[in-house]
């Protein structure tokens, strides 16, 4: 619950205020947008699954390359959750405050997809997407389905259909070098007058650096980040209250 609700008020209100009065502005996400979705925040406090896996086994070029099988044992269940998972508020709130005009581009580390499925246009998915797939050899694209389709009527690992190569995710492993949509990012970044990170932690880099760029910095994430004392509001609280707020004095309908 929302320990002092002026305080909180008054602080919606300042966002509403920074994103009418400033004219360019991104939004950067990470997982923690995605949690009232159903999908976990491998990186939060007592509750991460990166605190009892290491990612480095389970979700690297090298666990791709080494143990495939272990690979998508892994990986195909909860990328499929993550496939079928549905935007929260703050999903749809961003994408109409676009459509509005109040926001140039949403830049996230999630590779839920879920910017997109909100109606979200222009979003740069630095850590890939869920969409599709690729052979490793013959670099073929195919659905994501083509590749979980095959896991789970038994092929481990899942194959190219035309020359045989194992198929891998569209997403940014660990090892992997960052895609081309962080190069457009950091396009967007030029010029950047409010940048306003919701649900990440601003741990991962490059991305973490990417409030750097920005003249106006705004924080909306349960827990604390590096960048707090930089910024010019920052909010603790529920991501889903506070644009469930946001909405209400923006009047926004996100029905
Ligand atoms: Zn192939």
């Amino acid at each position: 619950m929302i320990q002092n609700l002026q305080c909180f008020n008054e602080k919606i209100e300042a966002l509403k205020e920074l994103l009418t009065e400033n004219k360019k502005n991104n939004v950067l996400t990470g997982a923690g947008i995605s949690t009232e979705s159903g999908i976990p925040d491998y990186r939060s406090k007592g509750t991460g699954l990166w605190e009892r896996f290491d990612p480095m086994k389970y979700v690297s070029v090298t666990a791709l390359m080494t143990d495939p099988k272990k690979f998508f044992d892994f990986n195909i269940p909860t990328w499929t959750k993550y496939v079928n998972a549905q935007p929260n508020i703050a999903h749809k709130v961003i994408a109409k405050l676009e459509e509005m005009g109040y926001i140039q581009t949403v830049i996230t580390q999630n590779i839920d997809g879920l910017h997109i499925k909100a109606g979200s246009k222009r979003v740069r998915e630095v850590h890939g997407h869920l969409r599709t797939c690729h052979c490793i050899e013959c670099k073929k694209t195919f659905p994501f389905e083509e590749m979980s389709g095959q896991y789970f009527s038994g092929i481990n690992p899942p194959k190219c259909s035309n020359c045989g190569g194992m198929l891998r995710p569209d997403v940014v492993l660990f090892e992997d070098p960052m895609g081309k949509d962080y190069l457009k990012a950091l396009e967007d970044m030029e010029g950047c007058e409010l940048l306003v990170v919701v649900g990440s932690s601003l741990q991962v880099y490059p991305v973490a650096d990417l409030p750097s760029f920005s003249k106006k910095l705004v924080i909306i994430n349960k827990e604390e980040t590096p960048w707090d004392r930089y910024a010019d509001l920052v909010i603790h609280e529920s991501i889903g209250e506070v644009f469930r707020h946001l909405a209400e004095i923006m009047y926004i309908n996100v029905n």
